[in-house]
C-alpha cells in the first residue's frame, strides 16, 4: 500500500482459504451476528475474567477464544494517561482458516469482536470471492505470472515496491479483493506514551511472532513493525475506537490519486473489501488513493508526505496546465460546498441559486471522478434545499447520501447517525410545509 521505501514487507503471500465449519472457534456464546449491535454486544464483556464456556480440558477458560493466554505487561509509564484499561496482545491462530489474528488493544475490545472472529459467520458473498476461495491455490503469485482465479497478483513494480496489478477485467461496482486483518493495533496505544517504545515493539513482534507461520513470515522481513503498522496499515473501527488494520493483500496496494478503486470494512465480517470505482483492464494496477479524495496538486503531496513519498502518479505527472485546471475545479468544488453550507445555515440563497450550484458541483464531481465525495455533497445539498422549504429536492438528495454512505463504507457506515437526524429534520419540514398548506385551504 506504499511507496518503494516502504514496501519490503509482506513477502510472502498468506496460503488462506476458507474451511467454515472445520476452523470454527470455539465460542461459547449462545447468540448470533443477526441479534448483534455493535451499541449493544450481546455477550458479557471483559473475556479475560469471565469464563461462558463450560470448563474445558485443553484450553484455560479465561483464555478463551484466544490461542494463547492474552500478554498484558504492565505499562512502562503508569501515571501517563490515568486509569486507563491497558492494553494486551491477544491472538487467534485460526482466524479466516488459519491466517491468524493478533490484536494489541484493551480487553474490552478485544472481548467485543469475539463474535466475529468465528468463520462460520463471514458473509458468503466475501467468503465465496475469488481473492478468498482461490488464495490458496495461488499463494505462490510468483508462478502464476499474473494467471489465477483470484484476479489479481501481487508483485514487485519497477520503481514501486510491490504492488497489485489486475489479471483479469473488472467492471465498475465489482469488487476486486476481499481481505481480512492479520494484525489489529489500537491507535492510541503507539501514540501514547504509557508504553515506551522499546515496550510497544517488544509487544508487536510479539502480536507477529505468535501467528501461523505463513503470515508471521509475509510480515517479517522488515526491520521495525512499528513502521510497517504506521505506513502500510488502514484505519478501522472496533466500537468507534481508531485502529490500524494490517492486510496481507490490502496493505500491498499502492497509492494513486486517481484510484481505480475504493475500500469499505465490515465490521461484522471483519473483512476489508476494495470495490472498483471504473472498469479495471487486465495489467491496470489496482490503486486507491491514500490522500482524502478531491485534494489539489498541493494538498495530495503534502498529505503524502507522512508516508515518506512524492506522488508521481498520472495525475501528478500531467502537464502543468491539466493540473492547474484539475485544481482550480477542486478548488471551486469545495468552495461551492462551504457556500451551501453557509446557505443551508442563513438560508441566504435562492432556490434557483443553489439549483444552479448543486448542478456546477455535480458536474465538477463527474468530471474529476470524485463519486466518493458525494457522500458529503448530498447532505450539503439536501440541507440547503431545506433552507429554502423545497422539501422534494432535499429527501431526493437526503436519499442519495444515505445510498452513497452505505455504497461507499457499508450498512455499519459512520454517518449513520447524521443521516438518522437529516431524516428526522425532513420530516418535520415536510409537516410545517404540510400544515402551512392546510391553513391556506
Ligand atoms: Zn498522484
Amino acid at each position: 500500500m506504499v511507496s518503494s521505501n516502504h514496501c519490503t514487507l509482506l513477502r510472502v503471500l498468506v496460503a488462506a482459504a476458507f474451511f467454515i465449519s472445520s476452523q470454527s472457534l470455539v465460542v461459547c456464546y449462545s447468540t448470533t451476528t443477526s441479534s448483534w449491535s455493535s451499541r449493544d454486544p450481546p455477550f458479557p464483556r471483559k473475556l479475560l475474567t469471565t469464563n461462558t464456556c463450560p470448563s474445558s480440558p485443553s484450553l484455560p477458560a479465561p483464555s478463551l477464544p484466544w490461542s494463547h493466554a492474552p500478554f498484558c505487561p504492565p505499562p512502562s509509564n503508569p501515571n501517563i494517561g490515568g486509569e486507563v484499561p491497558d492494553d494486551c496482545v491477544f491472538i487467534v491462530t485460526t482466524f479466516r482458516a488459519s491466517q491468524g489474528l493478533s490484536l494489541v488493544t484493551t480487553p474490552d475490545l478485544a472481548s467485543s469482536i469475539v463474535s466475529f472472529l468465528d468463520d462460520g459467520f463471514v458473509s458468503v458473498r466475501l467468503r465465496d470471492h475469488p481473492s478468498v476461495s482461490q488464495r490458496q491455490q495461488d499463494t505462490s503469485t510468483e508462478k502464476h505470472d499474473g494467471r489465477n482465479g483470484m484476479g489479481y497478483t501481487v508483485k514487485p513494480l519497477p520503481g514501486r515496491g510491490k504492488g497489485v496489478l489486475a489479471t483479469r477485467r473488472f467492471a465498475k461496482h465489482e469488487t476486486v479483493m476481499v481481505d481480512f486483518p492479520a494484525l489489529l493495533v489500537r491507535f492510541d496505544f503507539l501514540n501514547s506514551e504509557r508504553f515506551d517504545p522499546s515496550a510497544q515493539r517488544g509487544m508487536l513482534e510479539r502480536a507477529v511472532r505468535r501467528l501461523p507461520r505463513e503470515t508471521r513470515d509475509a510480515i517479517i522481513g522488515t526491520d521495525v513493525v512499528r513502521d510497517v503498522i504506521q505506513t502500510n496499515a488502514f484505519g478501522v473501527e472496533i466500537e468507534g475506537v481508531n485502529h490500524m488494520a494490517l492486510f496481507l493483500h490490502g496493505s500491498r496496494v499502492n497509492h494513486g490519486c486517481r484510484p481505480n478503486v475504493f475500500w469499505r470494512y465490515s465490521h461484522r465480517d471483519m473483512a476489508m473489501e476494495m470495490v472498483a470505482l471504473r472498469e479495471i483492464k487486465p495489467g491496470d494496477e489496482i490503486v486507491h488513493s491514500y490522500a482524502p479524495l478531491g485534494y489539489t496538486m498541493q494538498e495530495r503531496q503534502q498529505t503524502l508526505e507522512a508516508w515518506g513519498f512524492r506522488c508521481r502518479c498520472e495525475m501528478c505527472s500531467a502537464p502543468a496546465g491539466q493540473i492547474a485546471l484539475s485544481d482550480r475545479r477542486r478548488e471551486r468544488m469545495f468552495e461551492i460546498h462551504s457556500t451551501l453550507g453557509m446557505a443551508a445555515e442563513s438560508a441566504s440563497l435562492s432556490k434557483q441559486r443553489i439549483d444552479a450550484l448543486v448542478r456546477e458541483a455535480m458536474g465538477i464531481i463527474e468530471v474529476e471522478e470524485l463519486d466518493p465525495q458525494l457522500v458529503a455533497y448530498h447532505e450539503v445539498f439536501a440541507r440547503a434545499y431545506m433552507s429554502v422549504g423545497d422539501v422534494s429536492s432535499a429527501r431526493s438528495h437526503v436519499m442519495a447520501a444515505e445510498e452513497k454512505w452505505v455504497y461507499y463504507e457499508g450498512e455499519e457506515h459512520s454517518n449513520i447517525e447524521q443521516i438518522k437526524r437529516l431524516w428526522e429534520e425532513l420530516d418535520g419540514l415536510q409537516e410545517e410545509v404540510d400544515e402551512d398548506d392546510d391553513d391556506e385551504d
